[in-house]
């Protein structure tokens, strides 16, 4: 290993392990150095963008040796795009680390008294798993590194894909992505063809002006296919013909809608997206429960694994049908219902009214007329009266965001003492604190993580409380 102090660049680091985030480490004398896009094995020149006392961080750029378990990615875009970051591992090894993530937070920061894991359930199918996808559009290209400098090549290209982690203003133009079945790839590639044969401009994210924006494609195993086409402003005369030409050239296109979004940011939750074509939004199917989905609701992008994720959850639950359950952090109520079956009565929680709608519409979809979602935040709702009314919980499933509970939920779960408590995270560093503050009263007796997005480093966890006798 040598320093390279003025570029800051590390040679000939080898790469010990895998550290959080995606990011794996090396130690040199006795720093740690974490290191986006390579893997262990790898022997790496590093260019440091951050260096503190006992830690730093930078990106491989030059790989002296590749480890030799590494494969090779089945994507063009890889490392490119930087959506599947893990597409060098074979997938068998992804779900090893992934447990071993795990397993270490849990340990080092839960410092709780853990069973033996069960093993994770890995995805059945690790391509096309993805049920949601959004691309962009954008007037200037990502050039790859061998591309800059070339005088014939300007960046200012309409091109659709994927924004550069850490470029706001730069798309990476994709031709096949992998993470949607077809037609997601056809539907992009026409959408753009069609909108550069028409001279139809490009959104230019720096100036905020430009008719594409972004396309949004839900792909449900119903069969059923969603399109929402974002545009930056209403022109009817060129909105109509391109929106009948998508039509014409993908009839499995169930829904097609547009959204006019003259915003500053991407985020849908505040526009109205209107319906073109079909019923406005899509059906889909986990075991034999179905579920609405709209342009703007909030659904587990990985159907199949979805699925199994809520079986573990129902498992855990240990329901015998005399059981009182609370679904926290609900969302569109989809483990709520999914587990109702089992349960005496649901209560569901959340804090986006639209999802609680779309959940009490979900409850109906599904002739379940004993469960029960309310509006708001968990830490406000989840008082004394609203638990004396609607009963004690036997039984309290919580599935926060990546922040994990808040301590006041945490106490009042600590409060409560429901005899069962089922954590679905998809955080384990979170998780773990918050099952070391639940230690006061809570043994951890059965975990599992669950595998939703292959290639990537996230991972969702469930672990099983239950109340110290
Ligand atoms: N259980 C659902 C969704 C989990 S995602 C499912 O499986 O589909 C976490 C959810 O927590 C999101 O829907 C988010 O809106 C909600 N949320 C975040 N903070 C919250 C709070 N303070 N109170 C209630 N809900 C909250």
């Amino acid at each position: 290993m040598k320093r390279n102090n003025k570029h800051r660049i590390l040679e000939n680091v080898l790469v010990e392990d895998y550290a959080a985030e995606g990011k794996s480490l090396a130690r040199i004398d006795g720093k740690v150095i974490f290191i986006e896009n390579a893997v262990p094995g790898d022997i790496v020149d590093v260019r440091l963008s951050k260096s503190k006392k006992d830690w730093a961080e930078g990106k491989a750029i030059n790989f002296r040796q590749y480890a030799s378990n590494r494969v090779t990615p089945f994507c063009e875009h890889f490392g490119v795009c930087g959506g599947c970051q893990w597409q060098m591992l074979p997938y068998e090894q992804q779900l090893g680390f992934k447990q071993k993530q795990v397993m270490d937070n849990l340990q080092r920061i839960g410092k709780v008294a853990l069973p033996p894991f069960e093993p994770i359930l890995g995805a059945t199918d690790t391509r096309y798993y993805r049920n949601k996808i959004e691309y962009t559009f954008g007037n200037k290209r990502y050039l790859l590194p061998e591309e800059v400098g070339d005088p014939n090549l300007s960046a200012f290209q309409d091109v659709a894909g994927y924004h550069v982690k850490g470029l706001f203003d730069k798309i990476v133009d994709i031709r096949k992505c992998h993470l949607q079945a077809e037609p997601t790839n056809g539907i992009r590639l026409a959408l753009k063809d069609y909108a550069i044969s028409h001279n139809l401009s490009f959104y230019d994210i720096r100036n905020h002006v430009g008719f594409m924006r972004n396309v949004q494609i839900r792909y449900c195993r119903s069969g059923e296919l969603m399109v929402n086409v974002i545009f930056g402003s209403e022109d009817e005369a060129q909105r109509v013909p391109m929106l009948d030409y998508l039509l014409e050239l993908f009839p499995s296109i169930t829904t097609l809608l547009y959204t006019i979004n003259t915003k500053w940011n991407d985020s849908l939750f505040d526009l109205s997206p209107e319906i073109y074509h079909g019923k406005g939004h899509v059906i889909e199917t986990l075991e034999d429960f179905q579920f609405k989905i709209g342009p703007k609701s909030f659904f587990q992008t990985n159907t199949g694994q979805g699925e199994r994720l809520y079986q573990v959850t129902r498992e855990y639950a240990d329901l015998t049908g005399n059981e009182i359950v609370y679904d926290l952090y609900c969302g569109t109520g989809s483990i709520g219902l999914f587990v109702s079956r089992q349960a005496r009565k649901v209560i569901g929680v959340e804090l986006i009214s639209e999802a609680i709608e779309d959940a009490k519409e979900n409850a109906f979809l599904n002739n379940i007329h004993h469960a029960e979602f309310y509006a708001g935040d968990v830490i406000k709702i989840c008082d004394d009266a609203f638990f004396s009314k609607h009963g004690r919980p036997d039984v309290i499933i919580t599935d926060p965001p990546r922040a994990g509970m808040h301590e006041k939920l945490v106490e009042k779960i600590l409060e409560i003492a429901a005899p069962t408590v089922v954590y679905v995270s998809c955080n384990p560093a979170t998780q773990a604190r918050d099952l070391n503050l639940l230690d006061a009263k809570y043994e951890v007796t059965r975990i599992r993580p669950v595998d939703m997005f292959p290639h990537t480093h996230h991972i969702e966890n469930v672990a099983q409380l239950k109340l110290r006798g």
